[in-house]
């Protein structure tokens, strides 16, 4: 990496933050990066990553382009830093209705799901229905996150606190997650708060991953679990409720058992603009954007981070669908 003054500047250490260092130092190019510790969503995030989701069990927004991008970038991370951040898991997704299991079923052959479909299964007892996905996985979004700004600290140019947003002697670049969506610079947010348990089940299945009854259970090793998740516009704010523990253990009790322990309760806020679909733009002279990475921060983050980091060192433009400056033109398009 260059020793020349850094001209960038990247405020907020979470996947996208994260992500956009990781480009700039491939590129050899000198940056600094700087986060607060207020919080923040990646490091309650469970990482997981799955190519076909939600009640209407679609495809992943671009999944094709980006998983890719994901997977080859997380593997060079973990050659840098030896050790493993990816961990390739089958996917369950069950159905708890004859509803439920006849929408995914219709799905099964449409050509965005077939890519993904490993086997019809027989469902275990109490779900209508079962199949099995590959492609998916999870990070390990905290040994990503740590792991990166010990990388980045020992170079110098990892620092803790706050920037100066007006006395600007670099480009900076914005990725302030849920709390830069909240302030309203960007225009309506539709952040969503999210509360998850990390559990201790020695005795269940722990070679796959479990989707149905509205939410995920991710193995972590060691018997231990991640359970997610609720969905909250309202009060965003980062703390744990008594309401998100009784919801994710009904979650828990349903994709695994009654016999767990509760080892951790986590809160954050996602930040989101439109679903899942993460912007990069210029905001204003000399400050970019990198945001709104909503429920799916681990697919996206590597791959937009690329794009960001070609439109800013070689004026490369993005696709339309994530540039935020054609997003401001289309929204105010609709508001008028
Ligand atoms: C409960 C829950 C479960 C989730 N599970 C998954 C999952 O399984 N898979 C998945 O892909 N995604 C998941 N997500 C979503 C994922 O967390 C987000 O997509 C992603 O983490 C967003 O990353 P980010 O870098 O944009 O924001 P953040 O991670 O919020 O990072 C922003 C950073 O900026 C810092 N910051 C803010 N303001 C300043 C400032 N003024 N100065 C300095 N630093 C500042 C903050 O401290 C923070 O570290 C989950 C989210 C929640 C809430």
């Amino acid at each position: 990496m260059s020793t020349a003054d850094p001209q960038w500047s990247i405020v907020g250490q979470g996947l996208a933050g994260t992500c956009l260092a990781w480009q700039l130092w491939q590129r050899s190019v000198s940056f600094t990066i700087t986060d607060n510790h207020a919080g923040g969503s990646s490091r309650v995030a469970a990482g997981l990553i799955n190519p076909v989701t939600g009640k209407n069990f679609e495809p992943s927004w671009r999944i094709g382009d980006f998983l890719p991008d994901a997977l080859e970038f997380y593997r060079r991370v973990e050659a840098r830093m030896g050790r493993q951040l990816w961990h390739p898991f089958p996917i369950l997704r069950l159905a708890a209705t004859d509803k439920e299991w006849q929408k995914i079923r219709s799905k099964l052959d449409s050509p965005g799901v077939t890519p993904w479909r490993a086997a019809s299964v027989t469902p275990p007892p109490g779900w209508c229905g079962a199949v099995e996905l590959h492609g998916g996985g999870r990070l390990d979004t905290r040994a990503f996150i740590e792991g990166s700004r010990e990388f980045f600290e020992n170079l110098g140019c990892y620092h803790r606190g706050e920037i100066d947003f007006n006395h600007r002697k670099a480009h900076q670049i914005w990725c302030l997650g849920a709390s830069g969506l909240i302030a309203g610079h960007l225009g309506t947010h539709r952040c969503a708060k999210g509360e998850i348990l990390t559990i201790h089940a020695p005795t269940w299945d722990d070679s796959q991953i479990r989707i149905g009854a509205g939410g995920w259970l991710v193995p972590i090793g060691k018997g231990n679990f991640k359970v997610g998740s609720t969905y909250e516009w309202n009060q965003l704010d980062q703390q744990p409720t008594e309401y998100g523990r009784l919801r994710v253990t009904e979650i828990a009790s349903k994709l695994g058992g009654d016999s767990f322990q509760i080892l951790d309760h986590d809160a954050a806020i996602r930040p989101i603009l439109r679903r899942s679909q993460p912007l990069i733009g210029v905001f204003e002279a000399n400050v970019w954007i990198f945001n709104a990475l909503g429920s799916k921060g681990s697919l996206y983050a590597p791959g937009i981070a690329d794009r960001l980091a070609n439109w800013m060192l070689k004026g490369i433009q993005p696709e339309a669908d994530i540039n935020f400056n054609t997003y401001l033109e289309e929204s105010k398009n609709d508001t008028f």
